[in-house]
């Protein structure tokens, strides 16, 4: 499967491997919404990112009119975590990483409320609402991304809060490109990595490249220090290899390093492999599923933080409730190509659930991830996933994990097309 193939797929809106009914028309530009399929019920979706997006609109694309679609997000915007290390950089501004509902509800007819869900009451097949309102389901969909836990820190509330995340586009986006946009020549950034598993694999040796990138660029000067709390580079470990040690030298790479404490106020980070002083902290802290998944242990059945799920529709351990993207504990990497994936394995499992039948018992899935290195040079990772009925998980097929065999300006190139596809696929 080479990248192109994938950038094909996408354009499509094919999951691999899938019967997808519909497929054909959506292939032809066009977009007509099938009738009643024989698929009739209820589905929430919980979640309006890049999994729940895609789910409510494929339930309906692939189910018809008889599958009605409530989609529950707080926020009447998304903002994508795809790009917005190129916010830091300047190169790109939230709002252009800005994505409505509005083709969700006036092309495919998925019904939109702007609430969050506040407790799940799988018994009676229903959740509750921030206003205390109660919405039944016959099937519902969880898609909630990731929360964040609390890192040990000391400091005055102001110092505090400069150390940031940055994990989920927005404020703290422009918080982190503030601070680096007043940094010198004389200054450190310190990036922290936290133990997998966490969102986008690749994403924080991204950020340390675009971020050195921009400090060369525009200082003349300062540096990276990338402290990792895992053995090693989590992704495309020769691309980035070769980017911390031939293209960005200004970024100092240590492996094992595990946070005991930050100090705000003297921007020191005390890791187990030594303490390191920087101007700017960005400190990403170690994951779990949204709120709404671990207020539950029942859903939070792995490790208490992450959702299991049969990857063959992604239902839970509680019926008729499924999970996708990055809450959902599986052998996919949790990012937002695989996420778009996943929800149309859900969407297509629950369509022939919703009419009796069986679903797909070989559905395939994939992952491709472009990543800035310079301002106009990048690199990419993609693998291919298929079911494997022995271990009951997805398995990456031929060779598993295929990294690009250079960082170019037609990478570079490609990974608009890329992004602006998947996005499309999405929201559009
Ligand atoms: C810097 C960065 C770069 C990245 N780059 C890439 C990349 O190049 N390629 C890639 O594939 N992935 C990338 N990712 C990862 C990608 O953004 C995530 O994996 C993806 O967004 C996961 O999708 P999701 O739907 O599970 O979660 P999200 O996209 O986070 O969406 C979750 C949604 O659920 C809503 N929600 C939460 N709780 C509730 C509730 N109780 N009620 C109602 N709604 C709720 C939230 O408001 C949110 O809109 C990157 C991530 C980061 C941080």
């Amino acid at each position: 499967m080479q990248r192109r193939d994938f950038l094909r797929l996408l354009g499509t809106g094919v999951a691999l491997g899938m019967m997808a009914p519909f497929a054909d028309v959506l292939a032809a530009g066009s977009v007509t919404m099938p009738g009643n399929t024989g698929a009739n019920g209820r589905v929430v979706v919980i979640g309006g990112g890049m999994a729940g997006t895609t789910v409510a609109k494929y339930l309906r694309l692939w189910g018809g009119t008889g599958v009605q679609v409530t989609l529950v997000e707080p926020n009447p915007t998304y903002i994508s975590n795809i790009f917005s290390n190129k916010v830091l950089t300047g190169e790109r501004t939230l709002t252009q990483l800005s994505y409505k509902y509005g083709t969700l509800t006036s092309k495919y007819g998925v019904k939109l409320i702007t609430k969050s869900v506040t407790a799940i009451d799988y018994v009676g097949q229903q959740v509750t609402l921030n206003d205390g309102s109660k919405l039944p389901y016959d099937r519902l969909v969880i898609a909630p991304g990731v929360a964040f836990d609390a890192l040990p820190m000391s400091g005055t509330a102001a110092a505090q809060a400069k150390v940031v995340h940055a994990w989920q586009a927005g404020v703290q986006t422009t918080s982190l490109q503030t601070q680096i946009k007043a940094m010198t020549k004389a200054d450190t950034f310190i990036l922290t990595i936290p133990a997998k598993p966490y969102r986008c694999p690749p994403g924080p040796y991204e950020r340390a490249c675009v971020v050195a990138d921009y400090l060369t660029r525009t200082k003349k000067g300062g540096k990276v220090v990338v402290l990792d709390a895992n053995p090693g580079i989590q992704a495309e470990v020769e691309n980035f290899t070769n980017a911390f040690k031939n293209i960005h030298k200004n970024i100092t790479y240590v492996p094992n390093a595990s946070i005991s404490s930050i100090d705000a106020n003297t921007g020191t980070v005390n890791t187990s492999a030594g303490a390191f002083k920087g101007k700017v902290i960005n400190a990403i802290p170690p994951h779990r599923a949204g709120k709404i998944i671990t207020d539950n242990p029942l859903l939070a059945n792995v490790g208490g933080r992450w959702a299991g799920v049969n990857v063959l529709s992604y239902e839970s351990a509680l019926p008729k409730i499924h999970v996708i993207g990055d809450a959902a504990a599986t052998t996919q990497p949790k990012a937002g190509h695989i996420a778009n994936a996943e929800a149309k394995v859900c969407a297509d499992a629950i369509v022939h659930l919703l009419r009796g039948e069986a679903v797909n018992p070989s559905p395939m899935t994939n992952s491709a991830c472009y990543t800035p290195i310079t301002s106009t040079t990048a690199s990419w990772l993609s693998v291919v996933y298929r079911y494997d009925p022995v271990t009951g998980t997805m398995l990456p097929t031929g060779n598993g994990v295929t990294e690009s065999s250079g960082i170019n300006k037609d990478n570079h190139e490609e990974m608009l097309k890329w992004f602006s596809n998947l996005m499309s696929d999405t929201f559009a």
